[in-house]
């Protein structure tokens, strides 16, 4: 596969339909990558069988048809990637960087240094499981790991992760690969150069960063764009009973996305086609003009 300048990607997990906050996040990859004259992948996070909810896959191919935001190449699953995944596992565990954890959630709770809900897991088994204990799911040693970025909106982003994240897990007890792993692996093999994506994900892409460097894979460009929040300040997701995208009339829906992302259409363009106003988007394009704020709420 000859590699293009400017690869980028969709990565949603169907657990619902898209909604207006994946609308930005969705709108924010492709209008960077078109205006750059690059490709767009889409990418199917269906690593997780519980969470994925039936029709949800169908229901997003469907509503980017809608939105008029076209793929290039094939759409990529997840839930077909295992083996790739085991073999990263495997070069991380002949690095000698990867343990087995027998510690449950609530001990996890109990001992964190973190936050309430954002436990930090403090290395309990990283010398070795306790006598009598079984093993649960695989972590990675981050003793002494500094990652950092140059976020192109939000600027230099970076952590100790041993402090600020914790031993991460790599491999669950249920016997998954975790989201860190699996991204990182179908990130390389695709020859994404640039990942655009929502700022409630950049705890997620430093431990993508340290994961990089132990497996040898060069880091993508990163932009992490301003997450879209309600009132009460709380994301907008499924959890927050965020509705889904009106497939019937796309416009409003666009012309918000494009407002949230400070690219609001020219009055020329109130009733446009889709094809017209993500023509003029892709045209308008400026990482300049968006927030560089890591949420926003939307103005209606
Ligand atoms: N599928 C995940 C999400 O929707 C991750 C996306 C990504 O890696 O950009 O939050």
């Amino acid at each position: 596969m000859t590699q293009p300048a400017y690869r980028g990607r969709f990565a949603p997990s169907p657990t619902g339909p898209l909604h207006f906050g994946s609308l930005i996040t969705a709108l924010g990859s492709y209008l960077d990558a078109k205006a750059q004259g690059g490709e767009w992948w889409l990418r199917i996070d269906d690593l997780d069988p519980p969470r994925v909810s039936p029709g949800a896959t169908d229901a997003i191919l469907r509503a980017l048809e809608a939105y008029g935001m076209a793929w290039d190449g094939a759409v990529q699953y997840q839930r077909q990637r295992g083996e790739a995944y085991a073999a990263a596992l495997l070069a991380l565990q002949r690095l000698g960087v990867v343990y087995p954890c027998a510690c449950t959630r609530r001990e996890i709770a109990d001992s964190s240094v973190g936050r309430p809900g954002a436990p930090i897991y403090p290395g309990t088994c990283r010398a070795g499981l306790a006598p009598g204990k079984r093993a649960r799911a695989l972590r990675i040693d981050t003793r002494g790991v500094n990652v950092g970025i140059e976020d192109r909106l939000q600027g230099a982003v970076t952590q100790n992760l041993e402090r600020e994240a914790g031993d991460f897990i790599v491999q669950r007890a249920d016997g998954l690969f975790a989201y860190q792993l699996a991204a990182v692996v179908d990130d390389a093999a695709l020859g994404i150069t640039d990942i655009v994506r929502g700022a409630d994900l950049l705890d997620s892409t430093l431990r993508q960063v340290y994961l990089q460097r132990m497996l040898g894979l060069s880091q993508p460009r990163y932009l992490h764009l301003p997450v879209a929040i309600n009132a009460l300040g709380e994301k907008l997701s499924k959890q927050t009973l965020a509705p889904p995208l009106d497939i019937a009339r796309p416009q409003p829906a666009l012309i918000q996305a494009l407002k949230f992302l400070n690219h609001p259409p020219p009055q020329a363009l109130q009733g446009a086609e889709t094809q017209a106003l993500l023509a003029w988007a892709v045209q308008s394009w400026s990482v300049a003009r968006i927030p560089n704020v890591r949420s926003l709420e939307p103005q209606i």
